[in-house]
């Protein structure tokens, strides 16, 4: 059986990920152990999620399977984009960024404040060979945090198509069905099934 070894250190993305790539022949392996994290020095998510899976492949020898996500507002051209994870800062909490983000669009109304998630799923070979796909969830910034579920910029995350709730107001099951990291997950299934 092939090896495909997940990138990810985050349990609950490392769950995810072996629930939809299950089933397809791979023997699915954690990250090794001892591997000193990636830098994300690249702008793009595609740049970021190709060097982590190289990494990680490198280092175990074995097909890798890497993810990077961004969240991209249209009022703020994109930001905070590929810099998601430290918007507030280097080391910023959940809550700082969400603060930052609700900050930035103070005073901005409902119907200006279009936003999408992105996923970028990259798999890598020992040798570099690398390709990725993504998945996208469209929606809007809550003028205020709502809901208990979830992580990162769930809290204030309406997806565009359901009753108005935020990310963090649906169960695990619900978010994954329609999130932008479920979508390219699916994505990477398909092609690897071909
Ligand atoms: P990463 O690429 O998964 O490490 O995520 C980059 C940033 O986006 C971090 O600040 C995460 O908290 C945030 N993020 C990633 N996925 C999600 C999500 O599904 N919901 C909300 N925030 C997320």
């Amino acid at each position: 059986m092939s090896r495909l070894v997940l990138a990810t250190a985050n349990p609950h993305k490392a769950a995810e990920m072996r629930a939809v790539l299950s089933g397809l022949g791979f023997e699915i392996e954690p990250r090794p152990e001892g591997l000193g994290e990636v830098d994300e020095v690249e702008e793009t998510l595609e740049g970021n999620a190709v060097l982590k899976a190289r990494a990680v492949a490198a280092a175990a020898g074995a097909t890798a399977v890497a993810d990077d996500t961004g969240l991209f507002v249209d009022a703020l051209g994109g930001r905070p984009g590929v810099y998601s994870a430290r918007y507030a800062g280097p080391g910023a909490s959940d809550a700082q960024n969400v603060a930052r983000v609700l900050a930035e669009l103070e005073g901005v109304a409902s119907a200006s404040r279009g936003a999408h998630f992105r996923t970028v799923v990259a798999i890598a070979e020992p040798d570099g060979g690398a390709r990725w796909v993504d998945g996208v969830l469209e929606g809007r910034i809550a003028p205020a945090p709502r809901g208990e579920n979830g992580f990162g910029y769930d809290v204030v995350f309406i997806p565009s198509d359901l009753g108005g709730e935020t990310l963090a107001e649906l169960s695990a099951e619900e978010k994954n069905a329609i999130s932008h990291r479920g979508r390219a997950l699916r994505a990477l299934a398909e092609l690897l099934r071909r």
